[in-house]
């Protein structure tokens, strides 16, 4: 069988926990499997390494900033493959150069397009635990690139369809996924199974167990995912396109402060107004969340959305520097201390009155809903960010997940 596991980076973060690491890698090649190991940079290492750069200049070039940011993986595939050694164990650390993967030119948040699987499989012949630095590639200009933050689990997945393996296990400092953030819902339980499209929809919603795109792509290549503790041997949570618990509306309850909301008010009721707001802002890579739009008075509508909230300064000076050429509005307003609360569930489109259930949980706590969006398998509310905890407690119970599980 062949195996990528990946871990992340507290999962290697000292001498220690690289040897449990290290032993667990051992364990199945000694079973006779194929192994190849995926690496997150230790600790906070990729943290500290961008403070350092910040520190030097705020400014920096994005390609010195991946220059930078590829040492942390390749320090952490570096000490994986001298440990597996010092277990007796016959391994090798391979960065982004020397797998030859491939990604596209935008430095920081590249994508991958192609891996090379010849020298991997070589090495795996010659019976060797492959470590591969996660979150890095090489552009066409043979320079290095990085995948974004979390970045890691997509190299993994990534790695594991390129390769055919029969096993793609995702390691972290949690057992799994929960129906609810176990730091607010202490009752909040473990799900055994979960659709990628939850997953997806989970991860985009701020849920930090998996990198969304990993998720997408291991959709797209029908890859198994397992998201799992390496700190203990639980099962962890299987990620795959069809679930036993799908008849369940809702699966577990999501919440990001990382928002704010943006209302563009009194732009002009005519064909047009949106196309040339959310066009300005894709322009510079801003992702709109919820949006919502008055109905016209006076000739005159409101646009209100949300981004993220490391987003909202650059997108207000976007739209300000269309306020008298294309865009013709009368004033910003914005709100900063704001959270989106979620349900996710496959199961939502065929059950009626999800939503009104959820926003009876709300009402039950006197939590008031500024906004209010909906996919197939989710519905979203904006909330003042001081009641999150309250508002995901009472949605958690409202729903009773934590007995379904
Ligand atoms: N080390 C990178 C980060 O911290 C990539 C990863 O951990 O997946 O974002
Ligand atoms: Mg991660």
């Amino acid at each position: 069988m062949l195996i990528v596991k990946k871990f992340g980076g507290t999962s290697v973060a000292d001498k220690e926990k690289i040897f449990n690491v290290a032993n667990r890698c051992a364990e199945d090649y000694k079973a006779g499997h194929d192994v190849i190991v995926v690496l997150s940079a230790m600790g906070k290492q990729t943290d500290y390494l961008l403070d350092l750069a910040r520190e030097i200049n705020p400014k920096a070039p994005k390609r010195e900033l991946d220059m930078l940011l590829t040492t942390g993986e390749q320090t952490s595939v570096a000490l994986m493959a001298m440990a597996l050694h010092a277990l007796g164990v016959p391994a090798i650390s391979l960065n982004a150069f020397q797998v030859d993967m491939r990604t596209n030119s935008t430095y920081g948040n590249a994508k991958i397009k192609r891996i090379d699987t010849d020298r991997i499989n070589r090495e795996l012949e010659m019976r060797k635990v492959v470590i591969i630095t996660g979150f890095q590639g090489v552009n066409r200009y043979e320079d290095y690139t990085t995948l974004g933050r979390g970045g890691s689990d997509t190299t993994a997945v990534a790695i594991a369809s390129a390769l055919h393996a029969d096993k793609c296990e995702i390691y972290t400092d949690v057992d799994g996924v929960y129906t609810a953030d176990p730091r607010i819902v202490a009752d909040a339980s473990k799900m055994s199974e979960i659709t990628y499209d939850e997953m997806l929809e989970l991860a985009s919603l701020g849920a930090g167990v998996l990198h969304n795109r990993s998720v997408e792509m291991a959709k797209k290549y029908g890859v198994p995912l397992v998201v799992r503790s390496s700190l203990n041997n639980s099962e962890g949570t299987v990620v795959k396109e069809e679930v036993k618990m799908e008849k369940l509306a809702v699966r577990g309850v999501v919440s990001d402060k990382n928002t704010a909301r943006i209302s563009v008010i009194g732009l002009k009721d005519i064909p047009g107004v949106a196309f040339k707001l959310f066009n300005h802002l894709a322009r510079y890579d801003i992702n709109v969340d919820i949006i919502l739009q008055s109905i016209g008075r006076d000739g005159t509508k409101d646009i209100s959305f949300t981004v993220s909230k490391d987003n909202v300064d650059e997108a207000i000076e976007i739209i300000e520097r269309h306020r008298t050429g294309s865009l013709q509005y009368q004033k910003i307003d914005v709100e900063k201390s704001v959270a989106k609360v979620s349900i996710v569930g496959a199961g939502m489109n065929t059950h009626a009155g999800v939503a009104a259930k959820m926003f009876e949980a709300l009402y039950d706590v006197g939590v008031n809903i500024k906004m209010i969006s909906t996919s197939e398998i989710r519905v979203t509310v904006l909330i003042d960010d001081e009641y999150v905890e309250k508002a995901v407690k009472a949605v958690h119970d409202k729903f009773a997940l934590s007995e379904h599980h």
